[in-house]
């Protein structure tokens, strides 16, 4: 090729490139001094800064940017363009755990490979806005889409719409961006990895902090919270009459934030006071068992999440979610009978480090027994005993399954139920495993380091609770025999 000829070529295409008509053009030189067109979309890169592990390197063009675990998230973003010539710039912002979108603060919008996000422990990303800037900006698209905790990829999003949630207990992990010339089109997912690797191992490899679980002394009722790290988890919330009472108790343990809430199952005693929990705090996600009823206070509930334009998460047993680093996984209910409620009880087992807990709401004999069957590694060091301790659970065979070293049961004094079952109390004890009651210790607070498991108060050693070896009262115009401490016992009692 004549130079005079090339270099009118070189105007020709120089002319098409300014025109817009043809965007993405530059040449190269082949080694018979031949010039070839060759195609050159701005490129972009990007980085992510990952929680516990810090920079992963710069990834482009749809390639994926994160972790493969699931315990690993996203802290902070950086972006570059490669922009071959043309006035083109990018412009990013995240939406920060309990801070927001950044430019609703003074951090404000980023661009051109500077770090939005932190680098920092416990202030996770959970959405990002990416768009393209300069006088060329018209003449593509830029695409991105995000991996959100427990979902998977979302699909993609573009110049300048939000990708992942604004809300919390959905963070991200790993993220994809692609430029592409405006109208084509988003790219297609066939570059996605398989994000999450299911052999991976559940147990994060520097677990920050301790377990503590809270079984909180409300009377005849169950409610428990979970905190690890800075994320906490509610399960069940006692009777309305008792809302206040468990409220402040999460408050005074400085929790704003219930990552996680499980409502075990529809009976008042569990989720009576929980619309006033879903009005009092802000909530990632809540779980119901799919079995209803008709009270009022389960319509209460039902309530108090639509206002909240919140919906709710149906259990499916063998699923797991991570609270901070402990690994939760629902193992019930696999069957349940609308007929009896307990029986649709939500049965969770939190692991942290090598301590276990397992949380089986009123959980009953069959149940237990589905779980046995399936299998499940039910081996824990707590075991919140089902249902205050009836006869309708905590069989032998669960027992044995299960071999905790402690055992919980959350009860009121006095309960006109006669829980918990002396025949209970009995299997406990011969298994020799440490009973801790509401009851009689108030609120039972356990403390997990991963290792070992410490109480803010001792096992009851409690002796098997018969009619026959209580001081039964009687009132003076009473022709009912009340143990001590009943609540239908006036001051007025005769031994
Ligand atoms: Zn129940
Ligand atoms: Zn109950």
């Amino acid at each position: 090729m004549k130079k005079k000829v090339l270099s009118r070529l070189v105007v020709f295409l120089l002319m098409v490139v300014m025109t817009g008509l043809l965007p993405i053009t530059a040449f190269a030189e082949n080694g018979n001094n031949e010039s070839v067109l060759t195609q050159a979309t701005p490129g972009c890169s990007y980085q992510t800064h990952v929680q516990n592990v810090g920079w992963q390197g710069f990834k482009s063009n749809g390639d994926m940017s994160g972790t493969s675990g699931r315990s690993l998230r996203l802290e902070g973003i950086e972006i570059k363009l490669d922009n071959q010539g043309y006035d083109l710039g990018v412009s990013y912002q995240t939406h920060i755990q309990n801070i927001g979108w950044e430019a609703n603060t003074n951090r404000g919008w980023k661009s051109n490979g500077t770090m939005s996000g932190t680098e920092g422990l416990s202030y996770r990303l959970e959405a990002i806005q990416i768009k393209l800037i300069g006088a060329d900006a018209a003449k593509f698209d830029i695409y991105y889409q995000v991996h959100a905790e427990n979902f998977g990829w979302l699909g993609w999003a573009k110049n300048g719409e939000s990708s992942g949630t604004a809300g919390y207990g959905y963070r991200l992990e790993g993220i994809r961006i692609q430029v592409v010339p405006a109208g084509q089109g988003a790219p297609t997912v066939t570059t996605a990895l398989p994000f999450y690797d299911k052999n991976a191992p559940v147990e994060p490899e520097n677990p920050t902090g301790d377990l503590k679980v809270s079984y909180i002394d409300v009377g005849q009722t169950d409610s428990i919270l979970i905190q690890q790290g800075d994320h906490a988890m509610l399960i069940d919330a006692a009777n309305n009459d008792d809302a206040d009472a468990v409220k402040n108790y999460i408050s005074n343990q400085g929790v704003s934030v219930l990552d996680y809430v499980i409502c075990t199952h529809p009976h008042e005693d569990h989720i009576g006071g929980m619309d006033y929990i879903v009005n009092s705090f802000n909530i990632g996600k809540i779980y119901l068992p799919e079995a209803t009823a008709t009270t009022k206070t389960y319509q209460d509930l039902l309530t108090a999440v639509a206002n909240k334009g919140m919906q709710f998460n149906s259990p499916t047993p063998g699923k797991s979610f991570m609270l901070g680093d402990a690994t939760c996984t629902i193992l019930g209910p696999i069957n349940w009978d609308q007929a009896e409620l307990n029986t649709s009880s939500i049965v969770l087992k939190v692991d942290y480090v090598n301590n276990s807990f397992l949380f089986t709401g009123d959980a009953e004999a069959v149940n237990e027994q589905d779980m046995i069957n399936a299998g499940y590694d039910l081996n824990v060091d707590v075991l919140k005993v089902g249902h205050h301790g009836s006869t309708s659970s905590t069989t032998q065979s669960f027992l044995d399954a299960t071999s905790p070293s402690y055992a919980i049961i959350s009860v009121g004094a006095g309960n006109t139920y006669g829980h918990p079952a002396a025949s209970t109390i009995t299997l406990l004890q011969n298994d020799g495993i440490k009973i801790f009651r509401t009851d009689l210790n108030g609120t039972i607070v356990a403390n997990s380091d991963g290792s070992n498991i410490t109480f803010n108060t001792t096992p009851t050693n409690s002796t098997p609770v018969e009619p026959t070896d209580y001081t039964v009262y009687k009132t003076t115009s009473g022709t009912k025999y009340h143990k001590d401490r009943c609540s239908y016992l006036s001051s007025s009692k005769i031994p």
